[in-house]
């Protein structure tokens, strides 16, 4: 195989777009495939300052990393959510970067913040612990960046996260999700504007840019997502793709470009200010506050918490120097 655009060795082969490219060129085509993504929905303006949110996977960090290239003003965010080992590694993997590269780091330790960490907290709401984590990291990071005065958070979510997210929404049908779902949801008061400029590369395609550019990344995966069934869905997809290479991403932009815009036709629905933080939400109290209000009235019932301990929704994002 050789580079479709210099003849010299190809490294990278995607097949999903009859393309082989040789390391400097699928570099080059990759930056420029997340540059074309980001115009075509209007994600940024050349320049803006955005708030990316790294975990220390690869996804991230290549995002990061892309958009620091690309000329963004690009903060990052990293949530340390108390997973044991896991999360103490994530952050210094994702510190090591930033410091590397001199970007600018922020921090919110889950622990600190509300006094207990993801395996605790979802012990004591009673929900899965990927359904606590999930909910805290989507509201505290669209917290910290309303704070910081940032329009839009930018995440690592590929191809393969976002196909496997709808082939769960349509197997059991979720019709308010799927009108959601997309590489961009526009901001609204209380809201910063969420994109999501890798959806169109395979997990294998990222995985390619981030070991051809060297970054040093945490490869383990979450402990709590053992088992859980997006990991299945993305199997199951990829043996489709084996057989009719493009088949995910034509089964997303398809979904996209077709028929999501006849289930967003419905009335929009209505957003009012949480009455305990303030920040939107469709009842009267967002249910990030109705979780920890939940979580602080048991912790106080064992005696895990004191009786005057009150549940405040404001995080503090750390600077990491
Ligand atoms: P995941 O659901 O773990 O695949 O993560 C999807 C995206 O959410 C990642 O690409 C990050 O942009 C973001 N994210 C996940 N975990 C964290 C974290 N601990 N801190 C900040 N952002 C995160
Ligand atoms: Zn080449
Ligand atoms: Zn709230």
């Amino acid at each position: 195989m050789v580079c479709k655009l210099c003849g010299e060795k190809a490294q990278v082969e995607v097949r999903s777009r009859g393309l082989a490219l040789c390391k400097g060129h699928y570099l080059d085509w990759f930056v420029k495939e997340t540059e074309r993504a980001i115009r075509r929905h209007r994600m940024l303006s050349p320049g803006e300052r955005v708030l990316v949110a790294v975990s220390g996977g690869k996804d991230s960090l290549a995002l990061w990393d892309v958009l620091h290239r690309l000329g963004y003003q690009a903060v990052g965010l990293h949530l340390q959510l108390g997973i044991g080992a896991y999360s103490e590694r994530s952050l210094e993997v994702t510190r090591r970067f930033a410091q590397e590269r001199g970007l600018e780091l922020w921090v919110v330790d889950l622990k600190e913040a509300y006094g207990f960490g993801v395996p605790e907290l979802a012990q004591l709401s009673g929900r899965v612990a990927c359904s606590a984590c999930g909910l805290s990291k989507r509201y505290i990071i669209n917290q910290v960046a309303v704070e910081g005065g940032f329009r839009v958070v930018a995440t690592g979510h590929n191809l393969d996260d976002e196909a496997a997210v709808l082939f769960g929404n349509l197997l059991n049908p979720q019709e308010d999700a799927l009108a959601r779902q997309g590489p961009l949801l526009p901001e609204k008061p209380g809201l910063a504007a969420r994109i999501k400029p890798f959806y169109r590369f395979s997990e294998r395609e990222v995985l390619s840019y981030a070991l051809l550019r060297g970054i040093r990344y945490l490869h383990e995966e979450c402990p709590n997502a053992k088992g859980a069934k997006s990991l299945l869905y993305k199997e199951a997809l990829n043996l489709v793709e084996k057989e009719m290479p493009g088949a995910k991403l034509r089964f997303l932009e398809g979904f996209l470009d077709k028929i999501q815009p006849r289930l967003q036709a419905g009335e929009e629905v209505v957003l009012q200010e949480c009455q305990r933080c303030g920040y939107p939400t469709t009842g009267a109290v967002c249910s990030f506050c109705r979780m920890w209000d939940a979580v602080y009235r048991r912790a106080k019932k064992r005696r895990l918490l004191p009786e005057e301990a009150e549940f405040t929704p404001k995080a503090e994002a750390v600077r990491v120097p």
